[in-house]
């Protein structure tokens, strides 16, 4: 069985809770903090892990003790680091503040995740791989990322979040929010052999050309928190696929991750196990 190879961004989330969030120039006391790990790659990483994928995460971190915490937790869980490169840039960071009624404010600084090279992607990739790639890196890396998995024999999917531009020969996972400006679905499956659009708590459709599109309804869970999804959507995409299920079949195990992953508070507090997905999509 091949190997799902994720490509993507490492942060550490520095998350304020308070009543309510500043307005430019207030200072606003009284909040709670907590440190996560996070950033899209790392995430998606995690998630394929938990559902018992092997899993290598090319990444870039900083020299410091933010960067040591992520390559940590990553080796902890059994990930492949080998192409975890380390940059003079600090490690990434998000600052999130977020109210009562969650709403949120993120402000990122990429900081080592912009020094992400095109080679340590090129280099990872092996025939049979599942390649799973988002864009919290630079596109040059994107680029040779697809233009390598595609040459190699390797499925490569894009989570074209943040959406930056059209990269064909991909199968394309985005949020109904996401890349609406890069074109509609038609221009998208032009160019895409498939494309899969999240709809949160409505499901999923998948869109192929020739074929009509296809509505995975979402699973029903008691949601906490549906902070982080996407990212176990897109890690049990590339989970399901590299055990050899079919789009729609792996589709519907990839709604039945990201229902279970708003279980709990985090983006990644309720990664579920694969046990956990058979159940949820046989009930
Ligand atoms: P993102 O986190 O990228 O915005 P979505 O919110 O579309 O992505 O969530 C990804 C997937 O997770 C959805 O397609 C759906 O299958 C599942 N999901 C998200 N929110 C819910 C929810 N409230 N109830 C059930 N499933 C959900």
């Amino acid at each position: 069985m091949g190997r799902v190879v994720v490509v993507g961004s490492a942060n550490v989330d520095l998350v304020w809770q308070g009543a309510r969030l500043p307005t430019p120039g207030e200072t606003v006391t009284d909040g709670q903090f907590a440190e996560a790990l996070g950033g899209k790659g790392a995430n998606q990483a995690a998630a394929a892990k938990e559902l018992g994928a092997d899993v290598r995460f090319v990444g870039c971190i900083g020299d410091d003790s933010r960067g040591w915490a992520v390559a940590g937790d990553l080796e902890a869980r059994g990930i492949d680091c080998a192409f975890l490169s380390t940059s003079t840039e600090p490690t990434g960071v998000a600052l999130v503040a977020v109210d009562a009624a969650g709403e949120n404010m993120v402000a990122v600084a990429p900081g080592a995740n912009r020094s992400l090279a095109p080679e340590a992607a090129v280099d990872a990739i092996e025939p049979g791989d599942v390649v799973l790639c988002s864009c919290e890196i630079p596109l040059e890396t994107v680029q040779a990322t697809v233009t390598a998995a595609i040459e190699r024999g390797a499925t490569v999917i894009v989570n074209p979040a943040p959406p930056r531009a059209l990269i064909p020969g991909a199968i394309l996972t985005r949020n109904e929010h996401e890349c609406t400006h890069l074109g509609g679905i038609d221009v998208l499956v032009a160019v895409a052999p498939a494309v899969i659009v999240t709809r949160g708590g409505r499901g999923a459709t998948l869109h192929r050309a020739d074929h009509a599109p296809h509505d995975q309804p979402a699973f029903a869970v008691d949601v906490i928190d549906t902070t982080g999804a996407g990212d176990a959507f897109n890690g049990a995409l590339a989970w399901a696929l590299v055990t050899g299920r079919s789009l729609p079949d792996a589709a519907r195990m990839a709604c039945a991750a990201g229902a279970l992953a708003t279980r709990a508070l985090g983006a990644r507090a309720a990664l579920p196990t694969a046990p956990e997905v058979y159940a949820l999509c046989s009930s």
